[in-house]
């Protein structure tokens, strides 16, 4: 897939995990805590997937058609997108432009193959990170639980790629296994915390 390049500076923090993994908890727990106010966005991409209970439009994603979702991507208004589920996601570029201008870190929570986009245009600015859970055994439970209303066939689905995606973490700069939440939180915020740093203080220099 062809990348179009946001021109801006600052860090990304690609955040891939599977389904159920609890990346968007860990993902949330940065932006929760007043010392990363400000420093670090969320990238809110779009997407052709049903709204969940509890999402809300602009906030969780940009809830789309297929056919305004393929307008956008025609348009160049998609940085990177996949396919995922039968269902298409995409970074909005505008939206990753403004804030790159703003904050000094955009976090992204990608699959895979946004992952690997992202890393591959962005060698020295993207940092990935890939969230494990601590068993393949637990996580259509832990599917469920987040949405009561997705099908069972839906979270088959989900586990068959979470398969896939465990295959990948390899590539990823940093591997957290996610068991004990508060400890993956801890760790987390320890990369980000770090990686933050060292990108102030080289530019600066
Ligand atoms: P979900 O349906 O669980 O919200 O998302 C399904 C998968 O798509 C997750 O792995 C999520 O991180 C990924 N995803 C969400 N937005 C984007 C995007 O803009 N680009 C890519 N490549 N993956 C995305």
């Amino acid at each position: 897939m062809r990348i179009h390049k946001a021109k801006k500076s600052g860090l990304l923090f690609v955040i891939s995990g599977p389904s159920g993994s609890g990346k968007t908890t860990l993902a949330n727990s940065l932006l929760e805590i007043g010392e990363f106010r400000g420093r670090l966005v969320k990238s809110v991409s779009f997407t052709t997937r049903p709204r969940r209970t509890g999402e809300k439009n602009k906030r969780d994603y940009f809830f789309l058609t297929a056919a305004e979702f393929k307008n956008l991507r025609r348009a160049k208004k998609i940085l990177e997108w996949t396919r995922y589920l039968g269902y298409y996601y995409g970074t909005a570029r505008d939206f990753i432009e403004a804030q790159m201008g703003k904050a000094e870190g955009v976090l992204l929570c990608l699959d895979i193959n946004g992952a690997r986009s992202i890393k591959r245009a962005y060698p020295d600015r993207a940092v990935t990170i890939f969230v494990k859970p601590p068993s393949l055994k637990d996580l259509p439970l832990r599917i469920q639980k987040r949405c009561r209303t997705t099908r069972v066939d839906e979270v088959r689905r989900r586990v068959k790629v979470a398969e896939k995606e465990l295959r990948a973490a390899g590539s990823y700069d940093y591997v957290l296994v996610n068991k004990d939440l508060k400890k993956a939180i801890a760790r987390l915020h320890r990369i980000v915390r770090s990686r933050l740093s060292n990108y102030r203080a080289a530019s600066r220099s």
